[in-house]
């Protein structure tokens, strides 16, 4: 039987979150007392303002959880994420994480780490991953997901976390229907966390994992087995966890229960507690008036293209009076009408080839998602419609590229991650 505890903490003032982490951390039977500790937040979208609190792993309760782990004698506590945008130390400052760590625990920047090659073996999909070394060698990893509902992954929890410690071009091998979720099972045997304290104090339902709109459930969920912590966290947000293919590919594989009856949860109850989340949409057709939407009917990955796509046009749908035309043709098998105006129509993924005279062409298998994103600006014009303290972004980029040209006048030249192994 494994043990799942919800221990209430409706805010995020660290000391409360301190306490409330110590306690879960004792009750688990996990020991951090002289051990190093690495700590895997979720900055999938790096910025501190507040419309994002259901989407990323709020740094108050980063510093609550190193402090908790400082009490109970750890020798070392890291903190570890990459960026979606620019130099991983990007994601850092606009997060606005430091004054929550400074002096307790160590930064760690993905993107300047030494990388291994692992292998899993007997995989659903992918049988090898290149990933940060410290990953595998710190003593214990600790995961810190933010629950949230998720249009790739119908959710993110402690083992769709793991996809962060990818590169960028790696994260999105693999990105489709046919072979998401076998993937992320994969990947999570690389190294399944030792402890999961999830961040579920304002969790996210909605357009997630980017735009998922908050939700308070005033709970820490945390345990010692991920898939047993992810199950619960599913039944918080409303959703049966069997219904996750991730989950049901980890559970067929003996890496953890999803059933109630080989859960135990201590603490709150979950029926106290749980309410049924919006889930997330990545259809395109009936959006918006003014955009036009051309299918395959052979395949048209939600996981994939089409969520990139619907990922990115959030933001623009989001701004008030946006009204230009678009058309959009993604997926195999398109049955295009002649009337396709190629000044106005974005041609999203390999599938949709055949049809790359018809407009911007964004090749891939999927489309990189800012390659989606950044083509739609050209188009839309106008300010990028996210939520970013641009100060921030550029302070990170300044560290990130200084960091490169020290490492460049050292004689250090070429990334810590052979360029062969992100091909
Ligand atoms: S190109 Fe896009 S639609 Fe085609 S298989 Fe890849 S992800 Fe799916």
């Amino acid at each position: 039987m494994e043990k799942v505890f919800l221990r209430r903490q409706r805010d995020y003032d660290p000391a409360g979150v301190r306490a409330a982490v110590r306690d879960i951390i004792e009750a688990s039977g996990v020991d951090p007392k002289g051990k190093s500790v690495f700590l895997k937040p979720s900055f999938v979208y790096p910025n501190h303002d507040p419309a994002t609190i259901g989407v990323v792993t709020q740094p108050p309760f980063i510093g609550g959880v190193v402090q908790a782990l400082n009490d109970l004698g750890a020798s070392r506590v890291m903190v570890g994420e990459d960026s979606t945008l620019g130099p991983s130390r990007s994601a850092f400052y606009a997060m606005g994480i430091f004054p929550y760590i400074k002096g307790i625990a160590t930064p760690v920047y993905f993107d300047e780490e030494r990388h291994i090659r692992v292998d899993v073996p007997s995989p659903v999909v992918q049988g090898s991953f290149v990933v940060p070394a410290v990953w595998k060698e710190a003593d214990l990893f600790v995961s810190l997901p933010k629950i949230k509902v998720n249009m790739f992954a119908d959710v993110t929890l402690s083992v769709k976390n793991n996809l962060g410690f990818l590169r960028q071009k790696h994260r999105v091998r693999n990105h489709t229907d046919r072979t998401l979720h076998g993937k992320i099972a994969d990947l999570y045997r690389v190294r399944p966390p030792d402890l999961v304290i999830a961040d579920s104090i304002v969790a996210g339902e909605g357009q997630g994992p980017m735009l998922a709109s908050p939700v308070e459930l005033g709970v820490i969920a945390g345990g010692a087995n991920g898939v047993a912590v992810d199950a619960v966290a599913c039944r918080l947000m409303g959703v049966d966890p069997d219904s996750v293919e991730h989950l049901r590919h980890l559970r067929d594989a003996g890496i953890g229960p999803l059933s109630d009856g080989e859960i135990e949860v201590v603490g709150e109850s979950v029926e106290d507690i749980a309410r049924p989340f919006v889930r997330s949409s990545a259809e395109l057709v009936g959006l918006n008036e003014n955009i036009r939407v051309f299918e395959g009917q052979e395949r048209c990955c939600a996981y994939g293209c089409k969520g990139m796509v619907r990922n990115s046009l959030d933001a623009w749908l989001a701004k008030p009076g946006q009204r230009k035309e678009l058309n959009i043709i993604v997926g195999k098998g398109v049955d295009l009408p002649s009337d396709v105006d190629p000044r106005r129509t974005l041609v999203v993924g390999d599938c949709a080839a055949e049809h790359s005279g018809r407009g911007w062409y964004l090749p891939g298998c999927p489309v990189m998602p800012m390659h989606t994103f950044f083509r739609l600006l050209r188009y839309f014009g106008g300010t990028l419609p996210i939520y970013a303290k641009y100060g921030d972004y550029v302070k990170g980029y300044v560290a990130g590229y200084g960091w490169k040209a020290a490492r460049y006048f050292k004689g250090l030249t070429g990334p810590p991650v052979p360029r062969s192994w992100i091909r």
